[in-house]
């Protein structure tokens, strides 16, 4: 296979980023925007020793799966690679990916991961779920202020306003941000060249509250006309008729900035500063209330979040009187939905916003068992249990570690901890596979998964696996238990007690 030679090609499959994949001469070609099923004529445009990259560019009989993508950028943007597969067969897809890195990183028994994971949970409706959207802005060819989103893997900007994924109050803030830029001829970033204020426009909205965050990103220390900028926001948020969502009113509760002043990829600067009302939003999940600031994670599928978290919530199966670690908390989302029936729990999150958003969480919501450390759970949990110190002993462990899964020395400290159970939230089945994987050769074994789309029309998936310590043996991370899932699960049954 050479650049830009044109073949006819069947797709036998989809990878991980949900480009299609199929073969010439028994070499894989990854095609963007092709599912299985299609017959089409691809170019190559990169070809490697072992496989290729193609560009599909034309369908010539299309694959079962296929449905109009609902959004007439789909195809340019980088955002929604799947939103040409119709939805149920994107969660069809997430599922066999599940599968797939349990059994082939995991070393997980097929069959039984099959048992064990169901149907992947979808959305009602997969459209307008985001809480969050993040905005690049820049130029276009003639000068004139552009912002929408990023094309696939480029830094080109596609003017748009509009994301269906997300609420549609964006589109009139992003046309306000435009109106201001014109108006008072603010600079835009240009990456060539470091120079220019406006970098991004990010919004945050609490869909069970109504209130309305929108940050700014800046490559300075502060915006011209701000008092303008907040009027023209305003107004932006109250031409919304609210009876386009279940959300009801809108308000605009927060206008930040994050002052960014390096060339780099990460959007959000270290440094930010309210310039209108109060430096966080409140939303609720079921009945508690949290309060997000700009830098703190904040689960972007409001309808998808609370049924992950009660999953959670029932992996753990807490009566009450356990002690619970909450790795990786963020605002304390996990840790404070689980608290009333838990003994205690803890928390450790690397941002320290995120731990005063969860401290303050806690005391608003009237929860007095939850404690929160700032620090990299790597470090801080392993010196809490060398130290001895309270927390050095969990009866249950939540993770729930960004895409690079759980760094090795806190998976082997909670190995030292012998909790009885480990919930593990995961986005990412390939760094959950791999981290299932040194757990259950240290003395855990995989008990129940589950799946959810927290990110439709896109790759990925959400998953949560429920570990549980081999009954009266120690967990030791330093030696290598080899665990017979066939057995185990024998002798559970002759007990009784492999309870579902
Ligand atoms: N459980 C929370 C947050 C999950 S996202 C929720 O559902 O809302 C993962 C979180 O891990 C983020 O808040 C991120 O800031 C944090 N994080 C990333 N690396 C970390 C590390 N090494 N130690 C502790 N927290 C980390």
């Amino acid at each position: 296979m050479n650049k830009n030679d044109t073949f006819e090609i069947y797709i036998d499959d989809l990878g991980q980023d949900g480009e299609g994949i199929g073969h010439i001469d028994g070499e894989a070609v990854f095609v963007k925007d092709a599912l299985p099923g299609d017959t089409a004529i691809v170019k190559i445009i990169k070809a490697k020793k072992k496989y290729a990259y193609g560009r599909l560019m034309e369908v010539l009989s299309p694959s079962v799966y296929r449905t109009e993508a609902k959004c007439a950028n789909a195809r340019a943007c980088g955002g929604c690679t799947l939103m040409h597969m119709d939805y149920q067969s994107q969660l069809k897809f997430k599922r066999d990916r599940i599968i797939n890195c349990m059994t082939r990183i995991g070393g997980q028994d097929k069959e039984l991961i099959e048992k064990m994971l169901g149907e992947v949970q979808g959305v009602k409706e997969p459209f307008r779920f985001r809480n969050k959207m993040q905005f690049p802005i820049g130029k276009d060819k003639d000068g004139n202020p552009v912002i929408g989103f990023y094309a696939g893997r480029t830094h080109h900007i596609i003017p748009e306003e509009d994301c269906i994924t997300g609420h549609p109050v964006n589109k009139h803030i992003v046309k306000a941000v435009k109106d201001y830029i014109v108006k008072f001829n603010v600079s835009t970033y240009d990456e060539e060249t470091l120079q220019g204020l406006m970098r991004h426009v990010i919004t945050r909205i609490g869909f069970a509250t109504g209130e309305v965050m929108v940050c700014f990103v800046i490559n300075g220390e502060s915006l011209p006309h701000s008092n303008e900028l907040v009027e023209m926001l305003k107004s932006a948020i109250n031409v919304m008729p609210g009876d386009e969502t279940s959300t009801g009113e809108l308000t605009l509760s927060s206008v930040m900035i994050s002052i960014n002043r390096e060339n780099t990829n990460r959007i959000l600067g270290t440094k930010s500063k309210c310039i209108y009302g109060r430096p966080y939003i409140d939303d609720y999940i079921e009945d508690i209330r949290f309060s997000i600031s700009a830098e703190s994670f904040y689960q972007v599928n409001p309808e998808m979040t609370v049924q992950l978290y009660s999953k959670a919530r029932e992996f753990a199966e807490l009566s009450g009187n356990e002690t619970v670690w909450d790795m990786y908390c963020g605002i304390g989302t996990i840790s404070l939905f689980i608290s009333k029936m838990a003994k205690k729990v803890y928390g450790v999150e690397i941002v320290p916003q995120a731990i005063e958003n969860a401290r303050n969480n806690a005391a608003q919501n009237g929860i007095e068992n939850a404690e929160f450390f700032v620090g990299k759970a790597e470090e801080v949990v392993p010196d809490i249990y060398a130290g001895n110190r309270p927390g050095s002993r969990a009866d249950v462990v939540i993770v729930d570690p960004p895409r690079k899964g759980c760094d090795e020395k806190l998976l082997e400290t909670i190995c030292l901890m012998n909790p009885e159970k480990l919930v593990y939230v995961s986005c990412d089945p390939a760094t959950l596979a791999r981290d299932v994987k040194y757990l259950t050769e240290r003395g855990f074994i995989l008990k129940k998964m589950a799946g959810f789309d927290q990110f439709c029309h896109t790759g990925h998936v959400e998953s949560i696996a429920l570990l549980e310590r081999v009954s009266n043996r120690k967990a030791d991370a330093k030696v290598h238990i080899d665990v017979d899932l066939e057995d185990y699960y024998r002798i559970k049954d002759a007990q009784g007690k492999d309870g579902k």
